[in-house]
């Protein structure tokens, strides 16, 4: 149970945040979502988990490729909710691409996104999390901050950059009661997933279930997709006193993925 903690779960508007944040309500944590998306759609999102989950939800549009935006977003979180106890770095962005018809802005977008903010969002929170000696900062990076695949340039190196981050953050609070760890999923079943899916199917002329198949077969040997479920139950297990001696590890969850 994480009653009286505070969370900021960084594109929690979607996908793998969403699940995340659902997870974490459910153990009655108050949540700074955060994304972008439809403002009636947020509106309902924020109405709903605080409705179903009975704690306090609040909502920050601050833009992750923006150092000055993020930083707010940390001040908005003390302000409104109390505290900063819980970081989970998630919001992300892709371009597929080879290296030589890379655009030079998605480079810096992807960068910017997966691998600075990050980096500016545990610079704001780790004060607030010192005054209370405790804290836990999960980074969720990739299957793809371990190994590569081609045509990825820039989301490998962010997310290879977001696992070395995690380890000096482990290091430089080691035993200060805040722990830094990154989680590093294999397919998870998500529109930034659901997009490449659906090209594949557009450019071999298969169908979308094939296309889903032979994503999960070149690279889980499970064949199932993680679920952002599952991902916040690893969080909670993070957020636990048995894992206070967990910190600047890669948790793999894939599937498989990693150890072939
Ligand atoms: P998604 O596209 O469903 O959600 C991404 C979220 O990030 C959304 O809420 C979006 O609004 C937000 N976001 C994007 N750019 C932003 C910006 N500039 N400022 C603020 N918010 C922004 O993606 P997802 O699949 O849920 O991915 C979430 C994280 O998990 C990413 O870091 C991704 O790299 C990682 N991941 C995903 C998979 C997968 O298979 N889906 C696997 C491994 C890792």
């Amino acid at each position: 149970m994480l009653k009286g903690k505070v969370a900021i779960v960084t594109g929690s508007t979607s996908g793998i945040g969403l699940g995340i944040a659902e997870v974490l309500a459910s153990q009655l944590c108050d949540v700074m979502l955060s994304g972008f998306g439809d403002e009636k759609m947020i509106a309902a999102l924020q109405a709903r988990l605080h409705r179903q989950y009975k704690v306090r939800i609040s909502y920050n549009g601050a833009d992750m490729a923006n150092p000055d935006e993020i930083h707010a977003m940390v001040r908005a979180t003390r302000r409104e909710l109390g505290s900063v106890d819980i970081l989970v770095n998630n919001a992300g962005i892709q371009h597929v691409a080879s290296i030589e018809e890379f655009p030079r802005a998605k480079w810096e977008a992807v960068l910017a996104v997966n691998l600075s903010a990050p980096f500016h969002a545990t610079q704001a929170a780790i004060p607030h999390m010192r005054k209370k000696k405790w804290g836990r900062i999960v980074n969720i990076a990739s299957a793809h901050g371990l190994v590569a695949s081609k045509n990825k340039a820039a989301y490998v190196s962010a997310k290879h950059g977001l696992v070395g981050l995690t380890k000096v953050t482990a290091l430089e609070l080691a035993g200060s009661g805040i722990t830094a760890n990154a989680i590093c999923p294999g397919w998870v079943l998500t529109p930034l997933i659901q997009k490449q899916i659906d090209e594949r199917a557009r450019d071999q002329r298969i169908k979308v279930k094939e296309a889903e198949l032979q994503l999960l077969s070149e690279k889980q040997p499970s064949q199932q997709f993680v679920t952002p479920e599952q991902i916040g139950k690893m969080i909670v297990f993070l957020c636990d006193s048995g894992a206070d001696q967990v910190t600047g590890a890669a948790l793999s969850m894939d599937g498989g993925w990693v150890a072939q």
